[in-house]
C-alpha cells in the first residue's frame, strides 16, 4: 500500500488545485466556491524516478447545521487519523484565520508529522507570507503556488523526505 499524504485546510485555500497539481488530474472539483469538494477524494502522485505517494483531498462544507468550524475540525481530525502525513495548506494572501487555527489544535492533539504549505503566493512577497504562519510553530513551511505550479516539485521533494 502506498504512503497517504492528506491535504487539510479550510475552504478555498486551494486544496483541490494543489491535488490536481500532485496527481496532474482534473479530478478534484476546483471552485470559487468555498466547500465544494465534499467527499475525501484520492489520487496518486508519481513524479518520475521517485516514489509514488497517495494523496486525498478532503472536502468543505458537511453539513449545513453543524457550522463550518464544527465540519472543518472534524474532516481534518479523519484526515490525520488516517493519513502518514499532513499537509495543513493555509492562504498566503489572507493569513492566518480562526478556522486554521481550530484546524491546527486538532493537529497538534494528533501528533501527526504536519507541514504547513503557504498556497497562493504567486504575485505577492512569499516570504512575508510565511512569516506570517511563524507562529503556528511548524517546523517546516513552504511557500507554493498550486495555480501556477510553483513550488510543487520542492513541495514533493519534502514530502517524500518524510515518508
Ligand atoms: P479548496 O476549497 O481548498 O479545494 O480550494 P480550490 O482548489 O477549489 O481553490 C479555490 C480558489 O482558489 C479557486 O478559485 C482557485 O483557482 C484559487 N487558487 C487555488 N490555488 C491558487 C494559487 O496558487 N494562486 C491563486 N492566485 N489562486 C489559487
Ligand atoms: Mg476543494
Amino acid at each position: 500500500m502506498l504512503p497517504l499524504v492528506a491535504l487539510v485546510g479550510r475552504p478555498n485555500v486551494g486544496k483541490s488545485t494543489l491535488f490536481n497539481a500532485l496527481t496532474r488530474s482534473r479530478d478534484a472539483l476546483v471552485h470559487d466556491q468555498p466547500g465544494v469538494t465534499r467527499d475525501r477524494h484520492y489520487g496518486v502522485c508519481r513524479p518520475e524516478g521517485k516514489r509514488a505517494f497517495a494523496v486525498v483531498d478532503t472536502g468543505g462544507i458537511a453539513g449545513e447545521d453543524e457550522g463550518l468550524a464544527g465540519a472543518t475540525a472534524r474532516q481534518a481530525r479523519a484526515a490525520a487519523e488516517e493519513a502518514d502525513l499532513v499537509l495543513l495548506i493555509v492562504d498566503g494572501r489572507e493569513g492566518p484565520s480562526a478556522l486554521d487555527d481550530e484546524i491546527l489544535d486538532w493537529l497538534r492533539k494528533s501528533a501527526k508529522p504536519t507541514l504547513l504549505v503557504v498556497n497562493k503566493t504567486d504575485g505577492i512577497d512569499a516570504e512575508a507570507a510565511l512569516a506570517e504562519f511563524a507562529r503556528y510553530g511548524i517546523a517546516e513551511m513552504l511557500a507554493i503556488s498550486s495555480a501556477h505550479r510553483r513550488g510543487i516539485d520542492t513541495l514533493v521533494e519534502r514530502v517524500l523526505e518524510r515518508l
